[in-house]
C-alpha cells in the first residue's frame, strides 16, 4: 500500500528523533521564538480574523521547565510479589497527533495542544480551521520555518480537507469545535481505535444569588460574555437568577457596557465582530421572540451585533435550545436555588459552570448537586488560566482534559513497567503447575 504523509510522519517519529528531553525544549523554544519574532504578523493576521492574541508564552515556558519532572518514571507502591521489584509508570510519546483547531482563538486553539505534544515527544499534524483564514495561512507559512518540519505539519482548508485528514490513522486525535462535529471525529476516529480528546462548547450556565455583591458579578459577567463577542466556549451563555433582581442585573450591565465600550461599542476598539455573515445570521435569528433590555442593534455588513441583553427569557426560546457564541446574554428566571440546579441538571452538561453568591451554603449546593467541565465561583472564564487546573468537558461538552501537565498527560501513553530480577525463583514455585497440595502451603 502506498505510504501516507501520516506514514511518513510515523516513520520519522520512530527513528527516535523525539524522544530526548533535549530535542523537545529546543523545538519549544524554536516555538516561543516563533511567537515573539512573529509577533506583529500573528496580530496582524487575528486583526483580519477578527480576533485578538491569546498569549501562550508562559504555557511554553512551563513545559519546557516542567518537562524533564512530567517524563520521568513515577514509582508506585508494590505489592508482595513485587517487593524486590522496580516499578514504575513511564510517560512516552503516543506516536502522530493530529490537531484540529477552531476560528474563535485560532493561536491558543492549535499552539496549547502542540506545545503538549511537543513536549511529550510526539509528532504532529496540525489543522487550524479556515475560518480564520489569515492566521491558518501565516501559520502554514511560519510554522515550517521554526520547527522540525519532518515532525510538525500544517495541514489547511475545511470540511473536505479535514475529512480526507480523519481517514488516517492518528495515534491521537485532539479536537476542539462543536460537539456536531466533534461526533464525526470520534466516529471516524473509532475505525482506526484512535482515542480522542474533544474541546467542546455547549450552554455555559451563570446562577446570580440574590445574596452578592450584583454590581461586582455584573462586571465580571460583562467582561466574559463580551469579550471576542461572545464568540468564546466558556463564555457564561446565560444568567439564571430570581425574578426580584433581574432589574437590577440588567441595570449593573448597562452601567458596566458604557464604561468598558462607551456609549457606541461600534466604534469601540475594544469590541470585536462576528466570525462571518452565516454565523451573524445565525445569532441574529435567536434574538427574534426574545424581549430585548439593552443593545440590539446590529450592521450585517461589519457582522456586528450590539452587547445585547434580553429579559424574561424561557426555557422553550430557540436561544435556550443551543449555544449562543455570540453577545447575546438572555435572563431566564427561576424561582430560587434548588430550581436553578433543577433547570441546569435537566440540560446537557456543561462545559463551564458559573456561581455567584456570598452564602457559603448556596456555593456548596451548586457544586455537589450539578456536574460541569469546570466552574468559577465569583467571576467567570478564570478557571481556565489556572494552568494547574485540567480544562475539559464533561458529557456533551466533551472528553478529556488539558492545560500544564494535563495536556502532557493527555498526549502520552502511561506505560506501566515491572522490572524483575532472576533471583529468588524459588518464591515463584506457588504459581506454576502442577498445582500440589504440598506447592500451594508454601
Ligand atoms: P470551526 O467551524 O472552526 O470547526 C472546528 C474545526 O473542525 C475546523 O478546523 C473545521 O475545519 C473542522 N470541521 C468543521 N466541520 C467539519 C466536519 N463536518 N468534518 C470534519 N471537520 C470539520 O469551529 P466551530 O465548530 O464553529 O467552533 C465553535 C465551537 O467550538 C463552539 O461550540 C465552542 O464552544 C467550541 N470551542 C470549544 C473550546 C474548548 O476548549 N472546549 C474552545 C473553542 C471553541
Amino acid at each position: 500500500m502506498e505510504k501516507t504523509f501520516v506514514d511518513g510522519l510515523r516513520d520519522v517519529f520512530q527513528s527516535g528523533r523525539s524522544r530526548p528531553l533535549k530535542y523537545r525544549k529546543q523545538q519549544l523554544r524554536a516555538l516561543l521564538q516563533l511567537m515573539t519574532e512573529r509577533q506583529a504578523e500573528i496580530e496582524e493576521a487575528l486583526k483580519q480574523d477578527l480576533n485578538r492574541l491569546t498569549p501562550i508564552e508562559n504555557d511554553i515556558k512551563l513545559a519546557e521547565c516542567e518537562m524533564a519532572a512530567w517524563a520521568a518514571p513515577q514509582t508506585v507502591r508494590k505489592n508482595f510479589n513485587s517487593a524486590l521489584d522496580d516499578v514504575y509508570i513511564k510517560p512516552e510519546p503516543l506516536g502522530v497527533v493530529l490537531i484540529i483547531g477552531t476560528w474563535n482563538y485560532p493561536w491558543a486553539m492549535i499552539f496549547q495542544p502542540l506545545i503538549g505534544a511537543i513536549a511529550a515527544g510526539n509528532a504532529a499534524v496540525v489543522k487550524p480551521s479556515e475560518l480564520s483564514e489569515h492566521s491558518a495561512k501565516l501559520m502554514k507559512e511560519l510554522l515550517p520555518l521554526y520547527l522540525d518540519k519532518e515532525m510538525y505539519k500544517v495541514v489547511t482548508g475545511g470540511v473536505p480537507e479535514t475529512q480526507e485528514l480523519l481517514k488516517q490513522r492518528f495515534d491521537h486525535i485532539f479536537y476542539t469545535g462543536s460537539s456536531t462535529v466533534g461526533k464525526a471525529v470520534m466516529e471516524a476516529a473509532a475505525r482506526h481505535l484512535t482515542p480522542v480528546t474533544l474541546e467542546l462548547g455547549g450552554k455555559s450556565p451563570c446562577f446570580i444569588d440574590k445574596n452578592c455583591d450584583i454590581a461586582v458579578a455584573c462586571r465580571r459577567i460583562t467582561w466574559g460574555k463580551f469579550a471576542n463577542c461572545g464568540q468564546t466556549c466558556i463564555a457564561p451563555d446565560y444568567i439564571l437568577c430570581e425574578p426580584s433582581i433581574q432589574d437590577r442585573i440588567v441595570e449593573e450591565i448597562q452601567k458596566t457596557l458604557l464604561e468598558f465600550y462607551q456609549m457606541d461599542p461600534k466604534s469601540s476598539p475594544d469590541y470585536c465582530r462576528i466570525i462571518n455573515t452565516r454565523h451573524f445570521d445565525r445569532v441574529l435569528s435567536l434574538m427574534n421572540e426574545c424581549t430585548v433590555a439593552l443593545g440590539g442593534e446590529s450592521d450585517r455588513s461589519q457582522c456586528y451585533i450590539a452587547p445585547t441583553v434580553l429579559r424574561d427569557v424561557l426555557p422553550h426560546f430557540k436561544i435556550m435550545q443551543e449555544e449562543i457564541f455570540g453577545p447575546l446574554l438572555p435572563v431566564v428566571t427561576v424561582n430560587g436555588l434548588s430550581e436553578a440546579i433543577q433547570f441546569i441538571n435537566a440540560r446537557d452538561k456543561p462545559l463551564a459552570l458559573y456561581v455567584f453568591s456570598s452564602d457559603k451554603t448556596v456555593i456548596k449546593r451548586m457544586l455537589t448537586e450539578t456536574s460541569s467541565g469546570g466552574v468559577t465561583v465569583n467571576d467567570v472564564l478564570m478557571h481556565y488560566t489556572v494552568d494547574s487546573l485540567p480544562f475539559g468537558g464533561v458529557g456533551n461538552s466533551g472528553m478529556g482534559r488539558y492545560h500544564g501537565k494535563h495536556t502532557f498527560d493527555q498526549l502520552s501513553h502511561h506505560r506501566s513497567c515491572l522490572i524483575k530480577s532472576f533471583a529468588l525463583e524459588s518464591l515463584n514455585d506457588a504459581r506454576y503447575p502442577p498445582l500440589t497440595a504440598a506447592r500451594l502451603s508454601k
